[in-house]
């Protein structure tokens, strides 16, 4: 253990508590970040970092750097909000701003611990003399983009040694889970207009394309394999039943376990489009949105950010705090709740409150397989990455919710904050000060990569990420 990063970051917890708390109230969307980048970016400053912005093609990407040479520790953080999901800091739906967006992924509190967790590692070598480069990655549109994506692409990650990171969740837990790599596409169809009853013969419906294009996934589905994913929307499909559209738009991500599965089901997808287009006379142009490699584990990490949370030990929770979360979970339903204390149970663990959690859960070496995705796969394809969570909101709420903003924004939160930007540190400060350690995470992420290298699906005449939303 390396008290003086426990202690730094104690004495200084009011100002990150304040800068979390800033991001929190800006609540920005992906890409548009800017007061929430700047906030940090001043801040780093202040401290002694270095600055790059505007890395990957991103105003509001930004790579903090301080000290020199090997070996290079990367912190990363996200700070990007969600759409229609602001809310008070309160135990009850009620917006700050109606249809407003939210810290409803705890972002404000993503950001702030890793950037914390950087400085008071910064502040050690310093004290110490000790060699090296310390970097916090302000990585925008998580969410949206998959912003470190672009940062990877752009080479920003090149001559990192360790990459650590984390996610406010609902326990305290480091879990070698992987993700799925998911491409984002649009797929517009174009046909030809005409009054769907005068002159139908003249009209081609781009709508048509459309729908058998999702009738080809439907048969597509039942032979991928079973951790792949497809999911669509019609984002447009005509005005009205009498005009025949000649303009239709499907919004599609595709998933699979890694990244040579995603290019078969990519090219599958592209096969069905095509088919679409040749049997309604329509033409189609597919549209890239995002990208995001699966998460490569790293056990060797995963399991000294384990023995350092479990050293440090676990926020307490208030008599005030625990109200609070309790009043939260009755605005939910009862089997969300008992579900996560049954999967407590399964790993040998009755809590003895179900309201937050207040213990540690028991690492296994098991790799798991992932369902959602995140863009820090790719941060993990180029550098040994691990990352944690930090019980930062009430057991059994759900993610993206109105429920996450709040807790966000309060003590609860913000105790999650400071026990993650801990951790982050005195890792950093043991994978920074030893050579052997750092070995040990090189060989198994050579040995999880089996031979595989990176390879970015972004095509390369895309410079800047598109708005998914627009
Ligand atoms: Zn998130």
């Amino acid at each position: 253990m390396e008290p003086s990063i426990e202690r730094w970051i104690e004495a200084n917890k009011s100002e990150l508590t304040s800068i979390s708390d800033g991001i929190w109230a800006y609540a920005e969307l992906g890409l548009a970040e800017h007061k929430s980048s700047k906030l940090q970016m001043e801040y780093l400053q202040e401290q002694g970092f270095t600055i790059e912005a505007g890395v990957g093609g991103m105003a509001t990407a930004f790579v903090a750097s301080w000290g020199k040479g090997k070996p290079v520790i990367g912190f990363l953080g996200e700070f990007d909000a969600l759409p229609m999901v602001s809310n008070k800091a309160v135990p009850y739906k009620d917006p700050l701003a109606e249809g407003a967006p939210g810290h409803g992924c705890g972002h404000n509190l993503l950001g702030v611990a890793s950037m914390g967790g950087a400085v008071a590692l910064k502040q050690v070598m310093e004290s110490k003399g000790l060699p090296g480069t310390v970097r916090y990655y302000g990585c925008p549109a998580e969410e949206s983009s998959f912003g470190k994506t672009w940062m990877v692409r752009d080479g920003a990650f090149d001559d990192v040694d360790i990459a650590l990171t984390w996610h406010p969740g609902n326990t305290n837990a480091v879990r070698n889970s992987s993700s799925l790599a998911d491409l984002v596409l649009k797929f517009n169809f174009y046909g030809k207009t005409a009054h769907a009853a005068g002159d139908p013969w003249n009209g081609r419906s781009a709508l048509d394309g459309v729908e058998l294009m999702n009738a080809g996934i439907e048969r597509m589905r039942e032979h991928m394999r079973l951790d792949s994913r497809v999911h669509y929307v019609i984002s447009h499909g005509g005005g009205a039943p009498n005009v025949v559209p000649d303009f239709a738009q499907n919004f599609f991500d595709v998933r699979a376990a890694d990244i040579p599965e995603l290019k078969r089901m990519h090219s599958w997808v592209l096969d069905i489009a095509k088919g679409a287009a040749l049997m309604t006379q329509t033409r189609f142009e597919e549209v890239f949105l995002g990208y995001a490699a699966n998460v490569i584990p790293n056990r060797v990490i995963a399991r000294i950010l384990h023995s350092v949370m479990e050293q440090l030990g676990v926020p307490e929770w208030n008599e005030e705090e625990l109200k609070f979360a309790g009043k939260m979970q009755s605005q939910f339903e009862p089997e969300l709740i008992t579900r996560t204390v049954e999967q407590f149970e399964e790993t040998g663990i009755t809590p003895g409150q179900t309201k937050l959690c207040d213990f540690v859960v028991p690492y296994s070496d098991r790799i798991e397989g992932g369902r959602g995705s995140t863009d820090v796969g790719d941060v993990s394809w180029v550098v040994p990455t691990a990352q944690f969570t930090t019980a930062c909101y009430a057991l059994g709420i759900p993610g993206h919710s109105w429920a996450v903003t709040s807790c966000s924004g309060m003590s609860i939160g913000h105790k999650g904050m400071l026990y993650a930007a801990k951790i982050l540190g005195i890792t950093g400060y043991r994978f920074m000060t030893c050579a052997g350690l750092r070995d040990k995470a090189r060989a198994e992420w050579e040995h999880q990569l089996k031979g595989r290298k990176y390879e970015s699906l972004i095509p390369p005449e895309i410079k800047v990420p598109p708005l998914p939303f627009e």
